[in-house]
């Protein structure tokens, strides 16, 4: 009985251990997305916010601006209508 036990929990590690490289590799991609973005100075300067909604969305213009959080604390602001990511808050760019 104890065999399994030990057998179960052995491949529930083994399970978990092989998923870190995936979410490693997902974050790093993702971060390097996030540097590609320009920042909340650069986009609101490249966008006209005159319209009295604030920040909005440089291709549909809708002003639903969610976020997404990487593992390594930066946050990428994407349109929730048409999902375009936007730019990139947190961090350090270097
Ligand atoms: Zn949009």
């Amino acid at each position: 009985m104890l065999v399994y036990i030990v057998m179960i929990v052995g491949l529930v590690f083994i399970g978990l251990a092989l998923r870190v490289p995936f979410a490693m590799r997902k974050d790093y991609l993702a971060k390097k997305h996030w540097k590609s973005l320009p920042t909340a100075d650069e986009y609101m300067a490249a966008i006209a916010t005159g319209n009295g909604r604030g920040i909005c969305c440089i291709k549909c213009g809708s002003n639903q601006i969610w976020e997404q959080h990487l593992i390594s604390g930066q946050r990428i602001h994407y349109c929730r209508q048409c999902k375009t990511d936007l730019y990139g808050t947190g961090g350090e760019r270097k």
